[in-house]
């Protein structure tokens, strides 16, 4: 066999190597829920007028496969791109923005791969859709960002002057995080409510944060996204319980299943898989102990969907 004949079967074998890895890494590998006892539900008391909804923004085109290990790449899933708007008479937040009235110019923040992977629909701003129905956007206490990726935070420049809740990991993970957090920098300045959590666990996190001290909305950290990723639960008059999990897990079945996304997301998206997978696996607990409790990923558009959307009211 000649030199070159050997060097170019090598390479074939190296190229092939590299692509049955690849392969592989998108293949089914199931996470094990965590066996800890979180304790039962806490008390919650959720005034009368309390309620939650959905403000859909656009969607975007992709893949099961790119959502959670074990999906198929033939089976097409929309990303919803929606914000939550959760009504309380102390004050009405919304949590995520979805897509802005500027998104065009925001694309820049979209890592490239995951540019050409997808096909994106803008439906109508959060912000647009709120003052269409009549509702003035200064009656918000605040937008409550799950995390600071662009998608989470590109509507901020929509509503000029709403303070914008955020905890001082996640602070910092905008002033230095890079290319991430480039578009949450851009948007800037927007007034900061600065919050803390308080030493008290809740449902296994060790730490919380009570925002109208009624027990109905609890942020929790839930580090691994990003640094200062949070975690938000809901409690509704009616006793429907709901927890926000932004991009924990980008489809519910990466919580049923449970799995993390596929190493070619992680790696695009998650600042620490090992954290996003401890939480993973403490979040699919839960869902089992408590099946009732709705699971919202932020682009979830199939759990998105069942929401009612703003302004019907569920109370
Ligand atoms: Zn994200």
């Amino acid at each position: 066999m000649t030199t070159f004949r050997k060097i170019a079967l090598a390479t074939v074998g190296v190229l092939a190597a590299a692509l049955a890895a690849l392969a592989w890494t998108f293949s089914a590998s199931d996470l094990v829920p965590d066996a800890t006892d979180y304790g039962p539900l806490p008390a919650a008391h959720p005034p009368a007028g309390m309620s939650l909804s959905a403000l859909p923004t656009g969607r975007i085109e992709s893949k099961a496969g790119f959502a959670f290990r074990g999906g198929s790449m033939s089976e097409e899933r929309d990303f919803a791109m929606t914000a939550v708007l959760v009504r309380h008479p102390r004050g009405d937040l919304m949590f995520d923005t979805g897509m802005s009235a500027h998104l065009d110019e925001h694309l820049s923040s979209v890592p490239w791969l995951m540019r050409k992977l997808s096909v994106r629909h803008l439906d109508k701003p959060a912000a647009a859709v709120l003052k269409d129905n009549g509702y003035d956007p200064k009656q918000l206490a605040g937008i409550v960002p799950t995390h600071a990726h662009w998608d989470h935070v590109g509507g901020i420049a929509d509503l000029p002057g709403i303070p914008v809740w955020l905890n001082a990991v996640e602070q910092h993970f905008i002033a230095e995080g890079g290319f991430p957090t480039e578009l949450a920098r851009r948007v800037q300045p927007f007034p900061v409510r600065s919050y803390a959590f308080d030493d008290k666990p809740y449902l296994g996190f060790p730490r919380s944060l009570d925002l109208w001290g009624d027990g109905s909305i609890v942020l929790v950290p839930a580090p691994g996204h990003t640094p200062g990723s949070i975690l938000a639960f809901v409690t509704l008059p009616s006793g429907a319980r709901y927890v926000l999990l932004g991009d924990l897990v980008w489809q519910t079945d990466g919580i049923t299943r449970p799995a993390e996304r596929p190493w070619l997301s992680r790696s695009m998206v998650d600042e620490d898989a090992d954290a996003v997978r401890r939480a993973i696996t403490h979040v699919a607990a839960l869902h089992r102990r408590f099946p009732d409790l709705v699971l919202l990923p932020a682009h979830d558009a199939r759990a998105m969907g069942k929401l009612p959307v703003f302004p019907e009211q569920a109370r």
